[in-house]
Formats: structure tokens, sequence, C-alpha cells
């Protein structure tokens, strides 16, 4: 019996594991590092996800993508948030690189409250009264 007292004596009464002040210049830097490798990997989650449920089409231009070229295709959030990924994709849309690029231009035009007074751009028209034209032709 006294041998257990005093083995539990001389344990608790050991020097308490010291805590590390020492400031560190690099902790910073390294949490930003983390938090970008973070961003990196939780974009790459969701991209992998969305491309696992999502058939790889483009939800505008309807172009469809094999595998090596499935860098081209990117995953637009329907409501601008790039944290709310909801696991059934219902706030994911595949987007080729133009159309992803359109989309966002379309919403800041939208934003900026011009957009419907602008002029259309007449070459459009020509081009497509070309292109009738040429159809019409053909015909
Ligand atoms: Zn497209
Ligand atoms: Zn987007």
């Amino acid at each position: 019996m006294h041998h257990w007292d005093k083995m539990t004596k001389s344990s608790r009464n050991g020097p308490p594991p010291k805590k590390k002040t020492t400031p560190d210049p690099d902790r910073l830097e390294r949490l930003v590092a983390e938090a970008n490798r973070a961003r990196a990997a939780r974009e790459l989650g969701y991209r992998e996800r969305a491309l696992k449920i999502l058939p790889w089409v483009c939800g505008r231009c309807a172009r469809s993508f094999e595998r090596a070229r499935l860098r081209e295709l990117t995953v637009h959030h329907r409501d601008g948030n790039h944290d709310n990924n909801p696991p059934d994709g219902s706030n994911w849309e595949l987007l080729c690189l133009y159309c992803h690029e359109n989309e966002h231009a379309r919403v800041e035009d939208a934003r900026a409250g011009g957009g419907a007074d602008k002029p259309a751009a007449p070459a459009t028209h020509k081009g497509l009264a070309g292109l009738e034209k040429l159809l019409k032709g053909k015909k």
C-alpha cells in the first residue's frame, strides 16, 4: 500500500508541461497558406461533386465535354455564393468557360442598372441578316 502512495505523490509533483509562448513570425503566413489550401480543396471538392452528379454539358450552349476537355467546363453557382454547395447540386450549373464569363457579365450588367437602354451592336444584326440570306439562298 505504501508503495502506491509514494508513486502517486511523486508523479503529481512533477513540473507542469510548459506552454510554448515564443512568438512565431511565420505563424500568420502559415495560417494564410492553410486557409488558401482549404479553400482550394473546398473548390476542388464541389467541382468534383458537381461533375459527378451533373451531365458534362454546358447549361447555356449545350456543348458537351469529354474528360480530356473537362477543364473547360466550370461550375457556376446559381446564387453566386460559392459556399452554398447543397449535395443535390441544386445551386450548381455546369458552364463552359465562355458561357460562364457571359453569365457573370450579364449579372454585372443587370446590377449596374444599364443594359436595357444600350443600343444593340449593329454587327450582330448584320451578321444575322447575312446568315438568313445564306440560309434562304441555300433552299
Ligand atoms: Zn457554353
Ligand atoms: Zn459562376
